[in-house]
């Protein structure tokens, strides 16, 4: 038995612990690297919050492992398997991650229900009574019970954006991804967003977050990734990070965001 390490036919990652991993992720716009070299491993279950100055690469990052956008260089290997420059891929990747973003990006002609069922009927199948069904579960999931027939424009920003990730959630996703989810919020409806996140971690819901909220990463983070320059310069346990043992720089940004 070769030692893992040194096993050179190996063509998969270890799909039960890991379910996504990141080997030397190149991203470049024109002449312009955004992504430089970055590996990163989530394995199932675990919270990953990522930070760093505007800039830095993360939006990309994660637009690149949903196939957002193509990583120019390096692999990313999702339950196993290769997933970087085989486009045959993106369909299923693109149903079993799910993605929130800043800015909601809710369909301001459907209500919330609406919203939610639209990718189960059209993706999964599912009758239009099963997937009110499963919109109910999850608008109660998300602690929104009574919206269901709110359009996105009668919604404050923090309802919106729970919509949107019980949208997310409907697909049952393997791995959730969140860029910036409560950066757009006013302070008073971040927290009822976050809480929502934390529990779906505490669930077991692997999650890759950017949020400079420190006070989530501190509660539902099992490691913090930090990313500077297109490089991911840290990635430490969150005991560790909280703890103190915190790299220069990202000790110098965490001083100037808290
Ligand atoms: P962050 O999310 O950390 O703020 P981004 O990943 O959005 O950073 O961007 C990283 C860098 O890549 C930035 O300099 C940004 O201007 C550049 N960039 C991102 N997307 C594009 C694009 N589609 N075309 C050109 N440059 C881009
Ligand atoms: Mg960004």
């Amino acid at each position: 038995m070769p030692h893992p390490e040194h096993d050179t036919t190996r063509t998969t990652t270890r799909p039960d612990e890991l379910l996504l991993e990141m080997v030397g992720v190149e991203k470049q716009f024109g002449h312009f690297k955004a992504l430089k070299g970055c590996s990163l491993g989530v394995s199932r279950r675990e919270t990953l919050v990522l930070i760093g100055p505007s800039g830095s690469g993360k939006s990309t990052l994660l637009r690149c492992i949903n196939l957002l956008e193509p990583a120019d260089g390096g692999d990313i290997f999702f339950e196993g398997a290769n997933i970087t420059r085989d486009l045959a891929h993106a369909p299923r990747i693109r149903r079993e991650i799910g993605m929130v973003f800043q800015n909601f990006e809710l369909f301001q002609h459907l209500n919330a229900a609406q919203n939610i069922m639209l990718a189960p009927m059209k993706v999964l199948g599912l009758s239009r009574a099963d997937a009110h069904d499963v919109a109910l579960d999850l608008l109660r999931k998300v602690r929104i019970p009574d919206k269901a027939e709110a359009f996105p424009d009668e919604l404050s920003g923090g309802q919106q954006q729970r919509v949107a990730i019980a949208r997310a959630l409907a697909m049952k996703p393997k791995l959730m991804l969140y860029d910036e989810p409560t950066s757009a919020l006013d302070p008073e409806m971040i927290r009822e967003v976050l809480d929502v996140m934390a529990d779906l971690s505490a669930e077991g819901m692997t999650s890759l977050v950017v949020t400079h909220e420190m006070g989530f990463a501190r509660r539902a983070a099992d490691k913090i990734v930090f990313m500077e320059d297109g490089k991911i310069v840290e990635t430490a346990a969150s005991e560790a990070f909280f703890g103190g043992s915190v790299n220069e720089r990202a000790q110098r940004f965490l001083d100037q965001i808290l």
